[in-house]
């Protein structure tokens, strides 16, 4: 039967290339059988289309279909599909002439290893990846229309043969003589029902063909039907969440769910859930999101972190294009400009989605928010072109309502008709904010203070520029002013004058504090308290922060911060009274002493060195006031 056989040598060196492929191209041996079954599915789309002109190609009655068939005892294994075939022609110029570009280019960078996993996403190497896993492949193919079939066999090596035979069938069938399995190189054994399942499930599960494992039961290995594929009009809210839960493994429905399509000059799918509960990893460096890109139905990468930015990690979901070639590499995803685009499209979407909650479901939303508060946060720092978008997106405690949060325009709504400035104080919890001396003065004269308990908070103040023309302005640091033009001068003038007054004592407190202080001075930010701490300028870290930093770094370096005293308090007058009779008092060191140590404990902080502490409150309490 066998007739006219000829040995051909490829048109370039494969060897290399093959070789390449072998051992470090693809890290899964496993993916020959996705290259295999989408080039199948793609024949069998080329059927249909060339049917549409030549409609007798098609047989009504035969399922277009993908078999895989093993031979246990010859170890071989057959993927064959009914689709368009090859001529003798087509064969020598797709599978003969292996990748002819992209071995030319590989040629004259022999050496640079890192380079190649880039460059293979040039080339189509599909086909060739069979050699991975088999020593030998035969492909017989007959094209559609016509009587003559042609098998084509190579072992991998510079040669493959072409030869004529016959075949019942149109289309193409792929014969692997399987290497033996290996776990170290992860050949594993491909004749066994249960491996191809696996395999095709995870790779190919949405392929729009069948792909069946011949045996007496002829089992249909794939679900076929993307649900993204479906118009969203007809899906509903229960097979979204059906959905969600088998492909990401939860037991919960999503919180959100969105599902898209574009068609024009690039067309793709996008499904993107969002969780309801934030994964316990989420702040792990290593965190990856859960987003699968597939080239029409084939899964092309896992997580695919090039889609998404860092901070919208949290998101999992499917990107289906029409437009990638199976073997696309990261390096090559980073460069493309459909992905770059698809990628800001759908920041845009999830950002107009969570807007749309915040606005009509503000109970969802808050939930919502209590889990990716932060990173939609860390997006303020991380996406300067959506920060505006961001902006609104973001919710505050507040010294206005104790159970319900504020975002910035509903702040600005209730601001006193005198304030210019958003106030806001940080600190570790509500209860240590809302206990700080700071805010006494801003309580009594009923100015609302944002309260900021995350860590990441201090960045993000830093990063909010202004909102609707007012500036946000820390209650801990630098000096504050209240009420209306007029009262503000009166107060500055009468504590400059207090100041100016008592100089002297402020000046001997100041020295006797001088390694912990930079300046000593009055305030009327306090009402009750008779002291307490502020950073000098805007810029300089807050003790909240300080503190973070001196976790983080075992102890940095501590900044000299100034010492505020209330000049009404008790104490105060006290203090002032004694100077005025004795200068030199040894008592007033264990005043400043006391007051500084106060100080740090009323605003969360440890006191510098509580044994002196302890010692100087001993001795007074023994000599009573
Ligand atoms: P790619 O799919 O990226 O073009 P491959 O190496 O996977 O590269 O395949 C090379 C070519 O061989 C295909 O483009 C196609 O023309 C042809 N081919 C491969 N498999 C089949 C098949 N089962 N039926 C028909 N043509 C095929
Ligand atoms: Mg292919």
């Amino acid at each position: 039967m066998v007739t006219n056989s000829k040995t051909y040598e490829f048109q370039t060196d494969t060897k290399p290339l093959l070789d390449l492929m072998v051992h470090s191209l693809y890290t899964t041996k496993d993916i020959f059988l996705r290259e295999l079954i989408s080039n199948a599915s793609d024949a069998l789309d080329r059927l249909r289309f060339e049917a549409l002109t030549t409609p007798a190609l098609l047989d009504q009655n035969q399922t277009l279909e993908i078999r895989l068939e093993v031979d246990r005892t010859a170890r071989t294994l057959t993927i064959s599909d009914n689709g368009i075939g090859m001529s003798r022609d087509e064969v020598m110029a797709n599978i003969g002439t292996i990748a002819k570009s992209g071995t030319r280019e590989l040629r004259s960078q022999t050496n640079v290893s890192e380079e190649i996993s880039s460059l293979i996403g040039q080339f189509g190497v599909g086909f060739y990846s069979s050699f991975m896993v088999a020593d030998k492949v035969v492909l017989e193919t007959r094209r559609a229309g016509t009587e003559e079939a042609v098998r084509w066999e190579s072992q991998g090596d510079n040669q493959y043969t072409l030869t004529e035979t016959e075949k019942a069938t149109t289309g193409t069938s792929i014969t692997l003589y399987l290497k033996p399995p290996d776990a170290e190189t992860g050949i594993e054994d491909y004749t066994d029902k249960w491996i191809l399942a696996r395999i095709v499930k995870r790779y190919s599960d949405f392929v729009s063909y069948p792909v069946v494992y011949v045996d007496e039961e002829n089992k249909v290995l794939n679900t076929m039907k993307p649900l993204w594929k479906r118009p969203a009009a007809e899906v509903t809210t229960e097979e979204y969440a059906q959905f969600y839960r088998n492909m990401f493994h939860d037991f919960e429905d999503p919180l959100l769910s969105l599902h898209l399509k574009a068609e024009g000059i690039f067309e793709y799918q996008v499904l993107l859930f969002t969780p309801p509960k934030a994964p316990q990893d989420l702040y792990y460096q290593s965190t990856e999101t859960d987003l699968r890109l597939y080239a029409r139905g084939v899964l092309i990468m896992e997580r695919c972190t090039e889609l998404l930015p860092r901070y919208l990690r949290f998101i999992k979901g499917v990107v289906d294009s029409a437009d990638l070639p199976l073997n696309i590499s990261r390096q090559m995803l980073q460069q493309d400009r459909h992905i770059t685009q698809i990628r800001k499209w759908i920041v845009t979407k999830l950002l107009n989605e969570f807007t749309d909650l915040a606005a009509k479901d503000p109970e969802k939303y808050r939930s919502f928010w209590e889990q990716f508060g932060r990173p939609v946060k860390e997006g303020m720092l991380e996406d300067r072109d959506n920060r505006e978008t961001l902006v609104p997106l973001l919710l505050f405690e507040s010294s206005n309502d104790a159970e319900k949060l504020t975002t910035l325009k509903d702040y600005v709504g209730r601001m006193k008709p005198d304030q210019e400035q958003i106030f806001y104080l940080t600190g570790d919890s509500r209860a240590v904010i809302e206990n700080s001396p700071h805010l006494e003065a801003f309580k009594e004269k009923g100015y609302e203070v944002l309260y900021l308990t995350d860590p990441v908070d201090e960045l993000l103040v830093q990063s909010l520029p202004e909102v609707d023309g007012h500036k946000l302005k820390s209650v801990g640091k630098g000096t504050i002013e209240l009420g209306s033009e007029e009262e503000k001068e009166q107060q500055r003038k009468q504590l400059e004058e207090q100041q100016t007054k008592d100089s002297d004592l402020l000046e001997l407190l100041q020295k006797r504090l001088d390694t912990h202080v930079k300046q000593v001075r009055l305030t009327n930010r306090l009402t009750t308290s008779p002291v307490c701490l502020v950073a000098g300028m805007e810029f300089d870290d807050s003790p909240f922060v300080e503190k973070l930093l001196q976790r983080g770094k075992g102890g940095g370096p501590k900044q000299r911060r100034i010492m505020e005293l209330n000049p009404k308090h008790d104490i105060y007058l006290k203090m002032e009274e004694r100077f005025r009779q004795n200068a030199s008092d040894p008592l007033l060191n264990d005043y400043a002493d006391l007051l500084f140590g106060y100080a740090q404990l009323a605003e969360g902080s440890e006191i510098t060195d509580p044994v002196q502490f302890n010692h100087v409150l001993a001795s007074l309490l023994t000599r009573g006031l």
